[in-house]
């Protein structure tokens, strides 16, 4: 028990300085590329491993957008990043997030100052949303009860949390482990206990609070072996399955080790065979500018121990 702690505390060490290192180099004009293979490669240099791969989901994209290999995509003066990072110690994995509007000189230039008041307040939101979702945690509490917490402080901000998306427990090589957190009180009695590792992620919004699927993924999962006539389709579901088969991983990842073409066409048909899970890109539905905070934390009797704190 006490090894699997400290596995939880060093995995969210690790993820605390990464998060900060990449959070100080974000600019306008900065290659998205360049953020997710600086996160993915800092983590991977401690002797740690990726829990999934770095999401960087700009403006009103929520969450689950990666990299594409030889992405063009560059943030820009304004954007509200969700900087979404995992690393995993032996299995056991650290999941935090955090929104930063890109800062720039031209700020003042490019948005009124009402705009830009509404764009701290949607930070300002998630981040009350987790703070009051924290203040609530220990052994015994309802998810329900977290949820109506994170309802109340991003109302309280004039914004909507996002309904379909929720946190998640973690276990031993698994990144949602089966209890969610809603973001709202969705009556759920599900109640958390001491030890349990749960990452818990209030989104924000101005807009209606519903994510939708966007037609893109970069970001999949490992379902099962199947047989496949096009070799290089079976070879890379084999690589698949002996790299990748507990937690995430990214298209542009395959591309280190396949030509890129061909990955893209296994990674279509992978997942019209249900061998893989595509994580579309989520979008929030009105197209409002989304924020989310973050943090991985360990149920104790009357309160909890945040490890990416
Ligand atoms: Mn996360
Ligand atoms: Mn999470």
């Amino acid at each position: 028990m006490t090894d699997e702690i400290e596995c939880y505390e060093k995995a969210g060490k690790i993820l605390k300085k990464v998060r900060s290192d990449a959070s100080a180099m974000i600019k306008n004009g900065l290659p998205i590329l360049d953020l997710v293979e600086f996160v993915e490669g800092e983590i991977l240099k401690t002797g740690a491993g990726i829990a999934f791969p770095c999401n960087v989901s700009v403006n009103e994209i929520a969450a689950h957008y990666t990299s594409p290999a030889h992405d063009t995509n560059k943030l820009v003066t304004g954007d509200l990043v969700k900087l979404d990072i995992g690393v995993e110690v032996e299995g056991y994995i650290a999941d935090s997030a955090v929104t930063i509007m890109v800062p720039g000189d031209n700020l003042e230039e490019l948005y009124t100052e009402d705009e830009l008041e509404l764009r701290q307040n949607i930070i300002d939101a998630s981040a009350a949303g987790l703070e009051a979702a924290i203040s609530t945690v220990r052994a015994g509490i309802k998810v329900c009860d977290i949820g109506e917490a994170v309802n109340e402080a991003i109302s309280s901000y004039g914004m909507n949390p996002i309904l379909n998306l929720t946190g998640h427990s973690l276990e031993h090589w698994n990144l949602h482990a089966g209890i969610s957190v809603p973001n709202y009180n969705n009556n759920d009695p599900t109640i958390l206990e001491e030890g349990q590792a749960v990452a818990i992620e209030p989104f924000a919004t101005p807009g209606d609070g519903i994510v939708n699927d966007c037609p893109e993924a970069y970001i999949f999962s490992f379902l099962r072996d199947r047989p496949f006539r096009l070799k290089s389709t079976q070879r890379m579901l084999k690589h698949i399955e002996k790299n990748y088969n507990a937690l995430p991983f990214s298209g542009r990842w395959l591309t280190q080790d396949f030509n890129e073409h061909r990955v893209n066409v296994a990674l279509q048909q992978l997942g019209e065979a249900m061998a893989i899970y595509p994580y579309a890109a989520l979008k929030e539905r009105t197209g409002a500018l989304v924020s989310q905070k973050e943090h991985t934390l360990i149920v104790e009797s009357d309160g909890c121990q945040i490890t990416t704190l």
